[in-house]
């Protein structure tokens, strides 16, 4: 935890000072929400993000440092659809910041710019599923990332009215190279078609989707919810039936129940950035090197 505190405090370092006449501070819950900022923002924005690309947004302790940057802020940008239901709350509770409170202009929720997948009839955390209001983690769509990008957008012009001509190029600019690295994605990952995928915790659904890949099961038995011993014996047989699949995880995933897999015997892991770092082409990057990981082991004998 200390390790992930000091890198979440060298960031807010690293971003806070990038424009002293920054006409809004925006505070991102997550690193791909303070790339797509900066991207969107440019010069006009200062943007600090509360978590690190190693550490799990599920799980966040509401630190002071955290409370003064939401205190500071203008434009809170935020997964939402429960993804933070677990600190976000306490944080801008604590911050007590009228422009960022929810329902207000200076919160933005990218969940509710786009159509989430796995939204279940009623919200239920009883079991303590965290994906209670759908799957969160759909930046791994690229295609999502332009619709939260014209999303934002707006909200930035509408906070910073004087900025439209900056937003404006600048949303320009992401979309058309964003548009351009989506056709090469598609192109290269072609081969991975029909692959099958399982996943440690369902953070790749929107990318195994948006690549065609087949998603044939989890290791977690609920969003969350650790892997038992019954989970890891089905976890074999999955492994026995689908024996090319590739085993997706974060780093920050418990590595405990991947080396138990690998005893029984050959596992295709591999190891994805959860999220981008967050820079200015910090979501073109993570996805560069998504793609090119799944390649890499899809091709491996
Ligand atoms: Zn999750």
């Amino acid at each position: 935890m200390r390790k992930s505190t000091s890198f979440v405090l060298v960031i807010m370092s690293l971003l806070a000072p990038i424009s002293q006449a920054a006409a809004l501070r925006v505070f991102a819950c997550e690193s791909e929400w303070a790339a797509l900022a900066m991207a969107l923002g440019g010069e006009r924005v200062a943007v600090t993000s509360a978590t690190s690309p190693n550490q799990d947004p599920h799980r966040l302790e509401a630190r002071p440092g955290l409370i003064a940057a939401v205190r500071r802020a203008d434009l809170l940008v935020c997964s939402g659809a429960g993804l933070e239901a677990g600190w976000l709350e306490r944080l801008t509770a604590s911050a007590k910041n009228p422009r960022v409170a929810a329902g207000r202009p200076g919160q933005f929720l990218a969940s509710q710019a786009v159509a989430l997948k796995e939204v279940p009839s009623s919200i239920d955390r009883s079991a303590g599923d965290v994906h209670a209001e759908g799957n969160p983690h759909f930046a791994s769509d690229p295609r999502l990332l332009l619709t939260v990008a014209s999303a934002l957008t707006q909200r930035l012009t509408q906070l910073d009215p004087q900025g439209q001509a900056n937003y404006a190029a600048h949303a320009s600019a992401f979309s058309q190279a964003m548009h351009a690295a989506i056709e090469r994605w598609q192109e290269q990952a072609k081969p991975l078609a029909g692959t099958p995928v399982i996943q440690y915790h369902k953070r790749y659904v929107y990318l195994i989707d948006w690549l065609g890949m087949q998603d044939v099961g989890t290791l977690e038995p609920k969003p969350g919810v650790p892997p038992g011993p019954g989970d890891l014996q089905a976890m074999l047989s999955l492994i026995h039936d689908h024996p090319r699949a590739l085993l997706l995880h974060a780093p920050y995933d418990d590595q405990s129940p991947l080396r138990w897999l690998a005893r029984q015997g050959k596992v295709r892991t591999v190891a994805l950035p959860a999220a981008p770092d967050p820079q200015v082409d910090g979501l073109q990057r993570w996805l560069d090197t998504m793609v090119n990981a799944l390649l890499q082991e899809a091709k491996a004998p």
